[in-house]
């Protein structure tokens, strides 16, 4: 039997505009930062590591100016993903599988904290993370991601655990190797979108961040999320939407 859990591993505060692009700027915005952990049979898979708690102590050293200048993490002590899992009862060497939806460092921030586990990144992400200013307008910070891990580059869609129960897939144009979560369980199927779509708004009215890599290949990823949500009646999780964590199941009760 296998459970979902969703847990929130950070708070940003940003302006709503740099998520939704044809928006005025100028209105700021608190939004949670997701991880999921999927509780399989044959391990234990977390899809996401949040916010380094660093980044809510010292954030210049951290994140460095310019993300300074556009973010305020808000995140409390306790909030990062290490004490979420101990919610759960889950320590960081019970997890199997590390996905990371992409580089940037709400989503691999806690990355270090599980030098026992096999990560799985799409191969043009990790590429890019790992040669600064060679993909432009992409250039992730080596402090959340460039540790002794074991770093497994995938290509395209990935079937975790062998029976196409936990599939990761690219999502592609956020960043050059963002990939998104699907989860079959039973006549249940749940999508972690992560920034392949920040909000459920982006999607409905099918507007881009102002964040990306490659807005066209982006605009393709959203669209193919949207037909798994409006054809096939998965649950999308978006990747930082303040009003769906509100209405979200908190650990330890599950997703699915
Ligand atoms: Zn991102």
């Amino acid at each position: 039997m296998m459970h979902v859990y969703a847990l929130c591993t950070g708070w940003i505060e940003l302006d709503r505009a740099s998520m939704l692009s044809d928006l005025a700027p100028g209105q700021p915005w608190t939004v949670p930062v997701l991880s999921f952990l999927v509780d399989h049979p044959r391990g234990k898979l977390l899809f996401d590591t949040g916010v380094h708690c660093q980044a809510r102590l010292d954030p210049l050293t951290r994140l460095g100016a310019e993300r300074v200048k556009r973010l305020t993490v808000k995140s409390q002590a306790g909030d990062d993903v290490v004490p979420q899992l101990a919610r759960l009862g889950v320590k960081p060497g019970d997890v199997r599988y590390v996905a990371n939806s992409h580089l940037h460092f709400d989503h691999c921030g806690g990355n270090e904290f599980f030098p026992g586990a096999t990560f799985l990144v799409q191969r043009p992400e990790l590429e890019a993370a790992r040669r600064p200013g060679f993909v432009p307008s992409y250039s992730p910070s080596p402090i959340d991601f460039d540790h002794p891990l074991e770093y497994q580059l995938i290509d395209g869609e990935h079937d975790v655990f062998g029976d196409a129960s936990v599939v990761l897939f690219p999502t592609y144009g956020h960043t050059p190797g963002h990939q998104s979560l699907l989860i079959r369980a039973g006549r249940d199927m749940v999508v972690c979108a992560s920034d392949a779509c920040y909000t459920r708004e982006n999607m409905d009215r099918d507007v881009l961040p102002k964040i990306l890599w490659d807005a066209a290949v982006m605009h393709d990823s959203l669209a193919a999320l949207r037909k798994l949500r409006d054809h096939t009646g998965a649950t999308m999780f978006y990747g930082h939407d303040p009003a769906q964590w509100e209405a979200t199941p908190r650990a330890p009760q599950p997703v699915i």
